[in-house]
């Protein structure tokens, strides 16, 4: 859709013609929509937990709570809540990343120490899942801004912990195919049915919500990782297979001289 912005021409006091000026304003509209969307998103989410909290804590104030159960409401509102910082979070995360695209500049950045430091960040969670990581691969150096590439490996790397089994493994490859570097990130965890793939990306969407929820997802790591991807002119790809494992790659169309 485009905005027209029109002006008279003035010489001297006559009109001698029109100057019209035509702005392009799809772009800006849709971002707009995005933004209108997002916030309702995050209300949205947010209502679920905040309205147990103050249902509980109406029953506090009420003193219609037997002490027995004190102990199991306490716990409510501490999931509860939980959850809401866990959705703050990532929603400072994905703003700080939208101004970071903007404030930090792109530089060399080694996909493989990048990604090395990503694993001796999870090593702790992984060890408590007995899930073991590997690296495989050689230096990669692509343009890029370092603490976008930081985030976008992270997030892929938490899931794969998190929807992994019990002493699963996570293996993460940087290598180069021409003029591509590509990152992968290979579990071996519950998987994704084909149906959700394509969605999986969006803002808040979890294949299982209970069971998304009940390990601390909130729906928003995959679309970080698609917004960083994109930032960078990088594409992702899924493979998958329920109940065997999931296979996220991310394909850098160029990479750097080392
Ligand atoms: P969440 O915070 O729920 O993990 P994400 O945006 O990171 O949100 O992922 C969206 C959904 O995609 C998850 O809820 C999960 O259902 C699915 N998913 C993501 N990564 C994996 C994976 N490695 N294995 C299986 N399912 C995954």
């Amino acid at each position: 859709s485009y905005r027209m912005l029109a002006s008279p021409v003035q010489e001297q006091d006559a009109v001698t013609g029109i100057m019209v000026l035509l702005l392009d304003v799809t772009e800006q509209e849709h971002r707009e929509q995005l933004r209108r969307e997002f916030t309702s998103n995050v209300s949205h989410e947010m209502k679920t937990p905040l309205t147990a909290i103050h249902a509980i804590a109406g029953m506090l104030v009420q003193d219609v709570i037997e002490p027995k159960d004190v102990k199991k409401f306490a716990g409510d509102i501490y999931r509860e809540s939980a959850r809401m910082i866990a959705l703050v979070n990532d929603t400072l995360r994905l703003s700080r990343m939208d101004e970071n695209g903007i404030a930090e500049p792109k530089e060399p950045v080694d996909l493989y120490d990048l990604a090395e430091e990503v694993i001796a960040r999870l090593r702790v969670t992984a060890e408590k899942k007995q899930v073991a990581f590997s690296l495989a691969g050689t230096h990669v150096t692509v343009n890029g801004v370092y603490s976008m590439l930081e985030e976008m490996i992270y997030n892929l790397c938490d899931n794969a912990v998190k929807y992994n089994k019990e002493q699963g493994t996570v293996t993460v490859s940087v290598l180069t195919a021409g003029k591509e570097g590509i990152l992968m990130v290979q579990d071996t965890g519950i998987g994704i049915p084909q149906e959700d793939q394509s969605r999986i990306f969006e803002r808040f969407y979890r294949v299982d919500k209970s069971h998304s929820r009940a390990i601390g997802g909130t729906g928003l790591g995959l679309s970080i990782v698609k917004h960083g991807a994109a930032y960078h002119n990088a594409q992702v790809q899924v493979s998958s297979k329920p109940g065997e494992g999931s296979t996220f790659t991310v394909i850098f169309p160029e990479t750097l001289q080392a």
